[in-house]
């Protein structure tokens, strides 16, 4: 029991832990009904009231908007979307600049880029993972449009303070909500303290419709802008009371009515979803915190903390061993995790090269932003030495799997030196 897996010994986990699925007969009879509706979107890019969706979609947006205390919920079909929604909404004009964190989904930084905006990185919190407002205000000039937080892996960002920020200096306060379905900031849902908030209903999050995403406003114009975003808005902008027709270039990011019916059911049941992966996340905490140089992860005051993914911080030099076969251990023991989450976003090729649209390095053309190593050092350091990630989201672990991970973390802890014999041998 003692012999580490790697080593010869018996994997505390003998079986992969079996997937997460929210999906369950309410869901089933849901998309059976729409099925023999025969209306499978109701949608239409033109004026009248099918523009706004088909039924489902209405009383999918009138749901979320009710249990988020939000004014408007604009579906759309994925996160992806809705940050572009959001972007046009806002007036994203090219060469103006969007602070967004280093490490988060590609998505977050990639949706200036549509409207020729410049992707602006500033560092994140060594604790929470999420942008850093003092990082934040050394980038902020006269061409910063927005900034996006994140609220990573299920933390809230400091919103309440990047909000004040944003109000102070004219500019706006969008928050990439995909990870913190059920957030909250000193009360406050995340999703909310942000102008927008953007929700994903992609299969990998707590909840889901195969693929989808809700954005929250309680201001009517950036409401009426990403719904004409949606939908082809082109043809409205005469009938849709919008007078300012910039960025008024439509795509279709219209949401299915099956996909309205699953987030309907989903949407009632999101607390047990939320709750269970919470519970698992917590019972490792729990369960490992004790651990020299194995940091759990930190929920600042006042904050709900969801667990999209349960991100432990590792010391290599406390440990005395590389986290790189720590992590190989850990695997044998049968314990699902991977190293890093994504590398800081500025090493993609297409910011490396300056160039996103078309061949002119179109809009890098448009700012002298520079993207080297270094720029986010906190991302970095986590990214090449540190992280440790399980996703709470995946698996289906009841208590006792749940005590089997604590456990195979502990013993590769507890017998970390034998490691060094297959470090040495190589
Ligand atoms: C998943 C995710 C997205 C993208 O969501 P989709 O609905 O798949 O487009 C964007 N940002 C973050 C932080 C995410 O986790």
């Amino acid at each position: 029991m003692s012999q580490l897996a790697l080593l010869g010994g018996t994997p505390v986990i003998a079986n992969e832990p079996p997937a997460y699925s929210s999906m369950g007969v309410a869901e089933q009879d849901a998309v059976r009904d729409v099925v023999a509706s025969g209306c499978l979107s109701g949608f239409f890019g033109s004026p009248g009231p099918e523009f706004l969706g088909g039924p489902k979609v209405r009383e999918f947006e009138a749901a979320w908007a009710a249990r988020f205390g939000a004014k408007h919920a604009v579906s759309v079909n994925s996160n992806t979307s809705g940050l572009f929604a959001a972007m046009g909404a806002i007036g994203l004009s090219p060469g103006d600049e969007v602070i967004v964190p280093p490490w988060t989904m590609s998505a977050t930084a990639m949706s200036p880029l549509i409207y020729g905006g410049i992707p602006v990185f500033a560092d994140i919190e060594d604790e929470t993972f999420c942008i850093d407002p003092e990082k934040v205000k050394a980038q902020i000039t006269a061409k910063t449009r927005a900034i996006v937080a994140v609220n990573l892996f299920g933390h809230p960002a400091r919103l309440r303070e990047l909000r004040d920020l944003a109000d102070a200096r004219g500019i706006y306060l969008i928050e990439d909500n995909a990870q913190a379905p059920l957030g909250s900031e000193e009360g406050t849902a995340t999703g909310k303290i942000g102008h927008i908030g953007i929700a994903s209903l992609n299969y990998h999050k707590h909840i889901h419709t195969g693929e989808g995403g809700v954005c929250v406003t309680d201001d009517d114009d950036l409401a009426g802008r990403m719904q004409m975003i949606r939908n082809h808005g082109e043809n409205l902008v005469e009938h849709g009371g919008i007078a300012d027709p910039v960025n008024m270039v439509g795509f279709n990011f219209r949401m299915t009515e099956l996909s309205a019916a699953v987030g309907l059911v989903q949407l009632a049941d999101v607390e047990r979803h939320v709750s269970i992966r919470e519970r698992l996340a917590e019972t490792l905490s729990d369960g490992t915190r004790d651990l020299e140089g194995w940091t759990v992860p930190k929920v600042r005051a006042g904050c709900r903390h969801n667990y999209y993914i349960w991100l432990v911080k590792f010391d290599q030099g406390a440990i005395g061993v590389s986290r790189e076969l720590f992590s190989k251990a850990l695997a044998a023991e049968g314990f699902p995790h991977y190293l890093a989450y994504v590398p800081p976003l500025y090493r993609l090729p297409l910011f490396q090269r300056r160039v996103a649209i078309g061949r002119e390095g179109w809009p890098f053309t448009l700012t002298d932003r520079r993207y080297d190593n270094g720029l986010c050092p906190v991302t970095e350091r986590l990214h090449e030495n540190e992280a440790i990630c399980f996703e709470p989201c995946a698996y289906d672990v009841d208590d006792t799997l749940a005590e089997k991970m604590v456990a195979a973390i502990r013993k590769v802890h507890a017998h970390r030196r034998d490691l060094n014999a297959l470090a040495e041998t190589g």
